[in-house]
C-alpha cells in the first residue's frame, strides 16, 4: 500500500462516541487502485474488514474489531460533471457538497449541511433530515464491487429511511448528486437555519453519534424514550440525554458496554410502556 497502515488503532479516536477497542488494523488508502491494492492482500489473508466514515454513528465494541478498518478519508474530490451534477467521493464531508454546489449556483441538498461526517457514510445511512434523505437527491452511486467499479442508477438498489441495502463488501467510492439551480443567498440562509435549529435542539454537551434509535413509522423516539420515563437514565458512563433523549452521551468514561446496556434499559422500557421496539440507527460493530 503506498497509503498509512496501521495496528492495533484504538477506535475510540476515530467514532464520535469515543468507546470502543482496537481495531487490529487501520489502513487509508491513497487512491482507488491503493484501494483494490489493500482488498487483494487482505482476502489473500482471510482477514475481515470493514470501511468506516468519520465515524458518527458507529458504537464500536469494547474487544475492538478483528481484522482491518477502512478509511476513505483521502477520497476527497468533488466535481461538477455536467449541467446540474456533482460527483463527491466518500471521504467529501457533508457541509463541502453543499458548499460546493451554493459556489457553482445549485443547491437542493442544503439539508444534509448540519449532518456530520462524510458523503459515504451518509449514502449508507440515507443520512437525513426535515423529511429529506440524502438519496433523493442522488443520481447515481459508484460502488466498488468484487472488484468491479461500476455505476448504480438509484432504480437499482434498495433503500428506504435511514438505510441503503448493499451487498456484503460493497465499498461506495462517490455518489453523484442531482442538484437544481439556486441563488448563494438562499442556501447560505438554509446553512444558517439549519445551524441555529441544531444549536438549540442537539447542544446536548456532551460526544453523542446524534439520534441512538430510528424513529419508528409515524412515531418520534424522542417521545417513546420519554414516556417510558427514561431521559436521564444513566448506565455507568453513558446517559440519556436530557436535553434530547433520543441522544445517548458519553457522559465521561463511557464504555461500549454502557452503551449497550443502556440501549438495553431503553428499548426494555419503551416496548413495556407503548408495546413498540426500537431499532438502533446507530451502527454496532467489533467483537462482542
Ligand atoms: C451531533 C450529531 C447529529 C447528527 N444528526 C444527524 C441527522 O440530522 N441526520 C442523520 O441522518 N444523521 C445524523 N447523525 C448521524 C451521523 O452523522 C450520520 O449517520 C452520518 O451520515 C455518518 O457519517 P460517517 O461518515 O461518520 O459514517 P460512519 O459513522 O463512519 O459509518 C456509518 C455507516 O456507513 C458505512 N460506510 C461508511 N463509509 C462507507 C463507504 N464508503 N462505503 C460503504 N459503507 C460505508 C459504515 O460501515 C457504517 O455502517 C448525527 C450525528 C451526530 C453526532
Amino acid at each position: 500500500m503506498r497509503g498509512k497502515l496501521l495496528r492495533d488503532e484504538p477506535m475510540s479516536l476515530h467514532t464520535s462516541l469515543k468507546v470502543g477497542g482496537t481495531a487490529d488494523l487501520y489502513a487509508v488508502p491513497e487512491d482507488a487502485e491503493d484501494l483494490e491494492q489493500l482488498l487483494n492482500w487482505l482476502a489473500e489473508r482471510n482477514i475481515p474488514w470493514l470501511t468506516i466514515g468519520r465515524g458518527y454513528n458507529l458504537l464500536v465494541s469494547d474487544k475492538g474489531v478483528r481484522g482491518a478498518v477502512i478509511s476513505l478519508e483521502c477520497f476527497n474530490r468533488i466535481s461538477n460533471t455536467e449541467d446540474f451534477l456533482i460527483r463527491a467521493e466518500a471521504g467529501v464531508e457533508n457541509l463541502a457538497v453543499v458548499r460546493f454546489a451554493q459556489n457553482n449556483g445549485l443547491g437542493g441538498i442544503g439539508f444534509i449541511s448540519g449532518i456530520p461526517g462524510t458523503i459515504g457514510g451518509a449514502i449508507k445511512m440515507n443520512a437525513g433530515a426535515y423529511g429529506e434523505g440524502i438519496l433523493e437527491r442522488t443520481a447515481y452511486l459508484t460502488i466498488l464491487r468484487n472488484g468491479i467499479i461500476s455505476d448504480f442508477r438509484l432504480d437499482q438498489l434498495d433503500y428506504g429511511y435511514r438505510h441503503l441495502n448493499l451487498k456484503d463488501g460493497d465499498i461506495v467510492l462517490a455518489a453523484t448528486f442531482r442538484l437544481e439551480k439556486r441563488d448563494p443567498l438562499q442556501t447560505e440562509d438554509e446553512i444558517r437555519r439549519d445551524t441555529e435549529l441544531r444549536r438549540s435542539k442537539h447542544n446536548v454537551g456532551y460526544p453523542s453519534a446524534g439520534s441512538f434509535f430510528k424513529n419508528p413509522a409515524g412515531q418520534a423516539a424522542w417521545r417513546l424514550i420519554d414516556a417510558a420515563g427514561m431521559r436521564g437514565a444513566k448506565v455507568g458512563g453513558a446517559q440519556v440525554s436530557e436535553v434530547h433523549s433520543n441522544f445517548l452521551l458519553n457522559i465521561g468514561g463511557a464504555t461500549a458496554s454502557d452503551f449497550l446496556n443502556l440501549a438495553t434499559a431503553v428499548k426494555n422500557a419503551v416496548f413495556a410502556t407503548s408495546c413498540v421496539t426500537l431499532e438502533e440507527e446507530v451502527r454496532i460493530v467489533g467483537e462482542i
